[in-house]
């Protein structure tokens, strides 16, 4: 058993988490869950499981925070639901709770690169959607939906050598190329290349 996994026996994840370092929120928002196919939904969940999964190999899982997540998820979610939060409101709301005023948003529609001057934010979030190829813009909305909550976003894109293309854009590996430049100290190029 790891630290981590004894803690957990007899502390609920808000709990551990006060007791630990400081570590950012990862939060999947799940504003567009409706705009999904029922097979759709299910892939979300399984991405937000394996980000679970993720975030446990490097912190505890309880940083992992699900917003938007109606019962439809609840219900559809395998995952240990009882080590996440999942916040049945909007991010700007479970942002307030917290008093985080300012998030990175990462958006494959930004201007601007991740890099490490963005890793002292309080709350990363990525987007709970489903849609391969790049050809919807859907992320933007998101970051629309918290400036107009009165949160501060940077909108940050990750790349392979300079361009978005070869970027997987499972939310997983999105999460897990930020757990790998962020906690390894890994260049994007090759956090990407490790993730594909
Ligand atoms: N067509 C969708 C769009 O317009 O955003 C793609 C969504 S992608 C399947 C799911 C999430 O992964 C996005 O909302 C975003 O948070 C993240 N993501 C995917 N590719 C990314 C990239 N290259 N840079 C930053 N974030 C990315």
């Amino acid at each position: 058993l790891c630290m981590a996994d004894k803690f957990e026996m007899i502390l609920s994840p808000e709990e551990l988490r006060s007791k630990l370092p400081e570590w950012p929120y990862f939060i999947i928002d799940l504003q567009l869950w409706d705009k999904h196919t029922q097979k759709e939904k299910g892939k979300v969940c399984l991405q937000v499981n394996q980000s679970y999964g993720l975030l446990r190999d490097y912190f505890t899982g309880g940083e992992l925070a699900v917003t938007w997540a109606n019962e439809e998820f609840q219900e559809m979610f395998h995952g240990p639901l009882d080590r996440i939060i999942a916040y049945d409101g909007p991010t700007a709301e479970f942002l307030k709770e917290k008093e985080i005023s300012e998030v990175v948003l990462l958006d494959p529609w930004a201007d601007e690169v991740l890099s490490e001057k963005d890793f002292g934010v309080k709350a990363f979030v990525i987007g709970g959607i489903v849609d391969t190829g790049h050809d919807k813009k859907l992320t933007p909305k998101i970051g629309e939906e918290l400036k107009n909550a009165g949160i501060r976003v940077r909108r940050r894109k990750i790349v392979l050598r300079g361009d978005v293309t070869g970027v997987p854009d499972r939310i997983n590996r999105i999460l897990g190329i930020i757990l790998k430049m962020m906690v390894e100290g890994k260049p994007m190029d090759e956090a990407v290349y490790e993730f594909q």
